[in-house]
């Protein structure tokens, strides 16, 4: 695995390869666990080559104490993506990226910068695009894999992509999952054993919500209900049915519309 550490050492790399082969991009924050490597896995099998990226970019943080303390796992990291066998992992720095100082650019994205993470994490969509547009323009990629995990992230990078017109095919990859359902995450890592434990009612109140919904129950019934069954510890920012590609409300599955539920939330 070839790691370059600046712009610069990433385009002479990828300047060295054949026009012609595919390249599938893997974009992360580091912190890697089995949920990025599905990912990974995906590119390398569709791709001729892989690339990965690890930053974390700060102008997605609306936190600062979330920024100062993401978690990080370079050392182990480099060696997942090597055994995973990724053929360019890049690893650039802040002043690299943003060589003007850290503005993020703003492009239209409607609903999905108003509700649920657009209305919790003010900015934050912003500066995904901001970086993932110039980690595009770098890298060029036939393929980028993205996970449902972050679902409206993936919805804000398609519209992205079509804003500005950029061709590259972007992936869903379904969400990978811990044994007791808890979605993986880098902040998983963070979790108190107490918070650990709270955080799999999250996948309980989805599952349970799910069959309520497909029994035929209204959504705003079933979100009542959940809230009602799940909240204390549990501090929910939101839990939506929404159809998954216009985010608006899906009021019963008679709708017949490809609705998800969606949710955030505090452990
Ligand atoms: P991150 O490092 O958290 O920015 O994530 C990098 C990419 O990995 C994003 O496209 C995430 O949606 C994806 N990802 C993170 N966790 C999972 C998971 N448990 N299952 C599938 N994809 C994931």
């Amino acid at each position: 695995m070839l790691i370059a550490r600046s712009s610069k050492e990433l385009l002479n790399i990828l300047s060295s390869l054949n026009r012609d082969h595919s390249v599938g991009f893997v974009p992360t924050m580091g912190a890697l666990h089995p949920g990025h490597l599905s990912l990974v896995n995906s590119s390398i099998e569709n791709n001729d080559i892989t690339v990965c990226d690890i930053f974390v970019n700060p102008t997605q943080f609306n936190n600062p104490d979330d920024y100062k303390n993401y978690p990080v796992t370079i050392d182990e990291d480099i060696q997942k993506l090597r055994d995973a066998g990724v053929d360019i992992l890049f690893l650039p720095t802040i002043d690299d990226i943003y060589p003007e100082g850290l503005k993020k650019i703003s492009i239209p994205l409607g609903v999905y910068n108003e509700v649920m993470e657009g209305q919790y994490r003010p900015g934050h969509f912003d500066g995904v695009v901001t970086v993932v547009k110039k980690l595009f323009d770098l890298v060029k990629p036939t393929r980028a894999y993205f996970g449902e995990k972050d679902y409206q992230q993936l919805c804000v990078i398609r519209k992205m992509v079509e804003f500005f017109k950029i061709p590259v095919e972007i992936i869903a990859c379904p969400t990978v999952r811990e044994k007791d359902g808890l979605a993986m995450s880098s902040r998983n890592l963070r979790l108190s054993p107490e918070g650990r434990k709270l955080a799999t009612q999250i996948y309980k109140a989805m599952v349970e919500a799910k069959e309520m919904f497909l029994q035929g129950l209204p959504s705003n019934e079933v979100a009542a209900a959940i809230l009602k069954k799940y909240s204390g510890p549990l501090e929910w920012e939101y839990f939506e049915i929404r159809d998954e590609n216009t985010f608006l409300p899906v009021e019963n599955k008679h709708q017949k519309r490809n609705t998800s539920i969606i949710c955030g939330c505090l452990c």
